[in-house]
């Protein structure tokens, strides 16, 4: 297969800086289109496999970036779905066995084939090269998993969508969020942030609970209704017992009891954070009032396309900053230090 050279950030091992190298992207075939990269999120899974603390894979030099936004440039002869020139998203995985029936049915984020979903970058596609991510300029994929982004949002804004608004809007979505429903979001950084917008639009009342009132201006204006901080124990009492749906992004591991504490009867508990350790739950945090406690994985491709139609119809980006590719390392000493409002999304021509 022919290839083309292409420059990318990447981290060379686990726990390294990133740096700039070249990476290899094959000839767009049949059914696939290629992409030149505008804008590349920066989200804190690119993070934590960085610095290996989802203990997993050995795929380095590593080029991270699941929140592409860019724009078709070439298409192969079998393509349908998109045109060159269209403004095209890529998200956290880029291809699934697509038999299976979670395939089949649109959850392409949980397909339980032999190839299983192919992540965007660090995993072995179904020609056996392992994937390089959107810190790059160009990228190649599949026609049906590239997204079309509402001409109503800038590419800039709308690269985070392809990950924080999804995996926010797909456990929003599937528990009701809406009118008359109490929902509350669990930290408010890239994801937390895009949950907030998205709970207000879809017509729930949207309590933020972040550590400290530093960001309760911007809640507020994103559209919460409410703002408490957790290091108040005041908190945990005025607010027990409130709440429909809790979705917690945080990235680090909190005390769910706690947390559980403030769901009414039959409320739920949906965890997206991903922490490097095990978190613990008292079963009678649980079973006191019919509580659940579940969890929700991006989404599929045509909830994905969904979410970026609502988000196009109601003018919802993500709050960003845009930096410089060279600026990465930097970034992510933000991100960890709890320094970005809200979504820092790499400039693909400072590559
Ligand atoms: P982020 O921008 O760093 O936001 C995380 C937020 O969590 C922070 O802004 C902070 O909010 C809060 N937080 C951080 N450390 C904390 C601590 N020690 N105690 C309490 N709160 C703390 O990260 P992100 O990109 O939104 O990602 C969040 C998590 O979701 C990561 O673990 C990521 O890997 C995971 N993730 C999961 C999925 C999925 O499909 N389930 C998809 C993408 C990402 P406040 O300042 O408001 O307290
Ligand atoms: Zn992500």
């Amino acid at each position: 297969m022919n290839h083309t050279t292409v420059p990318a950030y990447a981290a060379p091992a686990a726990k390294a800086p990133l740096e700039r190298i070249t990476v290899q992207r094959r000839e767009p075939g049949e059914h696939d289109v290629l992409i030149e990269i505008k804008y590349a999120g920066i989200c804190h899974s690119d993070i934590h496999t960085v610095r290996g603390e989802w203990g997993d894979d050995g795929h380095f030099p590593l080029v991270p970036g699941h929140e592409i936004a860019g724009v078709v440039t070439a298409v192969g002869s079998g393509v349908t779905r998109h045109r060159v020139g269209d403004r095209v998203g890529v998200g956290c995985f880029v291809d699934s066995c697509r038999e299976c029936d979670n395939c089949k049915a649109g959850l392409q984020q949980y397909c339980t084939g032999e190839l299983g979903m192919v992540g965007t970058y660090g995993r072995p596609g179904r020609d056996g090269e392992v994937t390089q991510g959107g810190y790059s300029t160009h990228v190649v994929v599949d026609e049906n998993y590239a997204l079309r982004i509402p001409v109503s949002l800038p590419l800039d804004e709308a690269a985070p969508l392809l990950c924080a608004g999804i995996t926010l809007y797909s456990p929003l979505a599937r528990w009701q969020a809406g009118p008359g429903r109490k929902v509350a979001i669990v930290g408010m950084g890239g994801l937390g942030h895009m949950g907030v917008k998205i709970a207000h639009a879809m017509g729930a009342e949207v309590t933020v609970l972040s550590q400290s009132l530093r960001k309760q201006e911007d809640g507020l204006r994103l559209g919460a209704d409410h703002f408490h901080a957790t290091s108040d124990p005041a908190t945990f009492e005025k607010l027990a017992g409130s709440f429909d749906l809790i979705v917690n992004t945080v990235s680090a591991d909190i005390d769910l009891d706690a947390y559980l504490g403030l769901l009414a009867t039959d409320g739920t508990l949906v965890q997206v954070g991903a922490p490097e350790r095990p978190l613990a739950v008292s079963p009678f945090a649980l079973i006191a009032q019919r509580k659940s406690l579940a969890g929700s994985m991006i989404g599929g491709i045509p909830e994905t396309q969904e979410m970026l139609d609502f988000c196009g119809e109601h003018g919802i980006g993500a709050d960003i900053e845009v930096i410089r590719a060279e600026q990465v390392n930097e970034a992510y000493e933000r991100v960890l230090a709890g320094d970005v409002r809200y979504r820092f999304v790499i400039d693909a021509a400072t590559i």
